[in-house]
């Protein structure tokens, strides 16, 4: 069913590009920009909605704006500054911005005020479930703003995009839980990706270890889709970059650094993953191992 609310939606990479499809479906009108207009340009022609050539075009066409972008300052550069001003000076009073990337909780408490002034209402909401949630529009939200009238108008849009949806609290909780969620995931990948490393050097096979981990208490997420389905066959392409990981431990342990937290094994994975990130500019998260194999003179796949 048509929905009357148009959609500015600002970023279609890996998560965007099928986010934003699963708004179209839903009935909503879609306008999209990303900096790669060729991006844009095919989205409109393979998927449908509005190619914006500017922000000025996207926001005098939208009622609600998300953005999907790569990180908190970016988001706030295309609020506030990109071109001449950012999209904020584009923006109705009463618009809604939904972020939806995983940014920094601060940051967006910040950005929030700022577009307060504007009368533009700003809802964090990142999700958890990677490109095959995002496809398949089961996304986990977690919405982080205490304007219930804001929520409760954006909640047919979200629904597009997501199954599980959570209030956080206050603005930028969501954010914060984000970061929590991924230094998780981060830290199950490092501890699986070093007990094959170890397995391996004490000359258990690595596929050994793993499926034993995969039926027993060792489990987890990773453990059961990364290692099988990328890292064991060497693809290393699971459509999140680990230089997007290493930020959300960042986010998470700038966070523990805030509320005063000792988190030890936080500060571990981190450096873990600065490490791998700094040694393979441009990989996908899931081929952090190839740095620590080569610094401990191990290969999984010898
Ligand atoms: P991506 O790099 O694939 O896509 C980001 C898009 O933003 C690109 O198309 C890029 O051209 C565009 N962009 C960058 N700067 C821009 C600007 N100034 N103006 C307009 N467009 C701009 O990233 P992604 O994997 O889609 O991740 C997006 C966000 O979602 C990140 O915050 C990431 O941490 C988070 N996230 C990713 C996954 C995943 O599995 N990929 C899962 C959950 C959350």
């Amino acid at each position: 069913m048509a929905k009357d609310e148009k959609i500015g939606f600002i970023g279609i990479g890996n998560m965007g590009w099928p986010m934003a499809s699963n708004v179209l479906k839903g009935g909503f009108e879609v306008n999209v920009f990303d900096a790669n207009t060729a991006l844009t340009q095919k989205f409109a022609q393979e998927v449908g909605g509005r190619a914006c050539p500017n922000l000025a075009d996207l926001g005098e066409r939208s009622d609600m704006v998300v953005t999907m972008l790569p990180t908190g300052p970016i988001v706030t550069n295309v609020m506030l500054e990109m071109e001449d001003g950012g999209l904020r000076r584009h923006l109705k009073e009463g618009t809604i911005v939904v972020d939806m990337s995983s940014s920094e909780p601060v940051g967006t408490q910040k950005l929030a005020a700022e577009l307060a002034k504007a009368g533009v209402t700003l809802i964090d909401a990142p999700v958890s479930g990677g490109t095959p949630g995002a496809k398949a529009g089961t996304l986990t939200l977690m919405i982080g703003g205490e304007d219930d009238d804001a929520i409760a108008k954006i909640t047919p849009l979200l629904e597009t995009m997501g199954k599980n949806l959570f209030r956080t609290g206050p603005v930028g909780s969501g954010h914060a839980v984000k970061s929590l969620n991924n230094y998780c995931a981060a830290a199950s990948y490092a501890a699986v990706a070093e007990s094959l490393i170890i397995g391996k050097k004490f000359g258990v096979d690595p596929k050994t270890v793993l499926d034993i981990i995969n039926v027993s208490t060792g489990r987890s997420l990773t453990s059961e889709h990364a290692f099988p389905g990328q890292v064991l066959p060497r693809k290393f392409a699971a459509g999140f970059s680990l230089a997007l990981l290493t930020k959300d431990v960042e986010i998470s342990g700038g966070l523990a650094d805030a509320c005063g937290i000792d988190a030890p094994v936080n500060a571990a994975v981190r450096k873990l993953f600065h490490e791998s990130n700094d040694d393979q500019p441009g990989a996908d998260f899931t081929a952090a191992l190839q740095t620590w194999e080569k610094k401990n003179g191990v290969a999984l796949n010898d």
